[in-house]
């Protein structure tokens, strides 16, 4: 990995250069991500599945290529299991729709938690007003780590599905998804996780993770806005009814009566984003040459490192301080509203974001306003974060 790969990163902010740390929002692209997204528009740009021409054929050959680096990425058992989808919120909503048609009736219940991100919330909440069923949430310690007993207590033999994020967008917290998914499965219950906030951060294996459903996002994993991955095991997939109608979905269709295609089209209506999958298999293989537990490591060693400068400034409250973590870290600083940091920081040519960070029940939960959030990718070092501490003394000096 070289900076130099990510161009954006040269840019000037109000002559200052660019120090990019608003990376859990979206992530910028390494060269050979834009390289494969000009050379599909340039050579083989064609609708992929249903032509006999060439183009047609080489477009669908990367299409479903891609498909296969993202199944080997996600340790699927198979291409079946991965369906290309609009980006994370689009999978959850998919899954909602279709596993709550097929599965939930009046009365039933639904395990999410506290700290969960809003397409973690909202998707169910809907299928729980659309069918009756209860929507139950698992609290938080002191500490902000899920209560795992309280958790094991919201389990009932109406419990249908149980579904978290893999890792907190607003705190950086690594949950206990295993030990989740350990206990769900000894009740029969299946188990979602919200992976947009891991998968670009450590290494998954959903066959180890052994979840019933993962979700992701390209964007967030170096790869283009509008592409996701909704991952489900293949009996699950197999049972569950199309979330969207339309043509590639299909088998037959009669207006008397359609039929459904096969996995993994049968979740794929319409035209799907096949030059963004190219994109996102040169996205893989970018951050695979550097290694997941390589990135997942240098992260968390310069995520220690922000916190410990972090702490240098006074007043500060570092929430979830000292949790196992990666990438991410909120903080609030005495009483100042974490907007004016984040436009004065802004100023400085350095990318933080402020607010609720689509967690407003977490939010709520810490009883502030919101947070300023520190978000880490495989290209920032210690020097951004040097650059970053003398930034926030000199905005909190401003404001105080
Ligand atoms: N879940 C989590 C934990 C997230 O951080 C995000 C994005 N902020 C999403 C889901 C939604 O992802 P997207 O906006 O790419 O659909």
């Amino acid at each position: 990995m070289n900076k130099s790969d990510f161009q954006i990163l040269n840019e000037q902010i109000y002559n200052r250069q660019l120090v990019y740390l608003d990376n859990a929002a979206t992530t910028q692209k390494p060269q050979a991500v834009l390289d494969a997204i000009i050379d599909g528009y340039t050579h083989w740009n064609a609708n992929i599945h249903r032509g006999v021409h060439h183009l047609s054929q080489v477009a669908t050959q990367h299409h479903e290529a891609a498909r296969q680096r993202v199944a080997d990425f996600l340790g699927a058992q198979s291409a079946n299991e991965i369906i290309f989808t609009k980006g994370a919120t689009d999978s959850i909503n998919m899954l909602a729709f279709s596993f709550g048609e097929a599965n939930i009736h009046e009365g039933d219940e639904i395990i999410i938690s506290q700290l969960e991100h809003h397409s973690n919330i909202v998707p169910w909440q809907m299928l729980c007003e659309r069918k009756k069923a209860i929507l139950k949430v698992i609290s938080l310690k002191d500490d902000l780590t899920l209560d795992m007993t309280a958790f094991e207590t919201l389990i009932s033999p109406k419990t249908k599905l149980i579904s978290v994020a893999h890792v907190s967008n607003v705190l950086g917290i690594i949950n206990p998804v295993e030990d989740i998914i350990r206990i769900a499965h000894a009740h029969n219950i299946p188990v979602c996780i919200d992976g947009a906030q891991s998968a670009p951060h450590m290494p998954i294996n959903v066959q180890q993770l052994d979840c019933d459903f993962f979700v992701c996002s390209a964007h967030k994993m170096y790869g283009p806005t509008g592409l996701g991955i909704l991952y489900g095991k293949e009996q699950w997939l197999n049972n569950l009814p199309p979330a969207e109608g339309g043509g590639e979905m299909i088998e037959h269709v009669r207006f008397e009566h359609t039929t459904y295609n096969t996995l993994p089209y049968k979740f794929e209506a319409g035209t799907p984003n096949f030059i963004g999958s190219h994109a996102f298999a040169a996205a893989l293989d970018y951050i695979s040459q550097i290694g997941m537990s390589a990135i997942h490591q240098t992260e968390t060693e310069l995520t220690a490192y922000a916190e410990k400068r972090l702490n240098e400034i006074p007043n500060i409250s570092i929430y979830a301080q000292g949790q196992p973590k990666t990438g991410v870290i909120s903080f609030n600083i005495g009483n100042i509203h974490p907007f004016d940091i984040g436009t004065i920081l802004d100023h400085m040519g350095i990318a933080v974001r402020t607010g609720h960070h689509c967690a407003e029940p977490l939010i709520d939960y810490l009883k502030v306003p919101g947070t300023i959030r520190l978000s880490l990718a495989l290209y920032n070092d210690k020097a951004d974060i040097d650059a970053f501490i003398p930034a926030l003394q000199r905005a909190v000096d401003i404001l105080s």
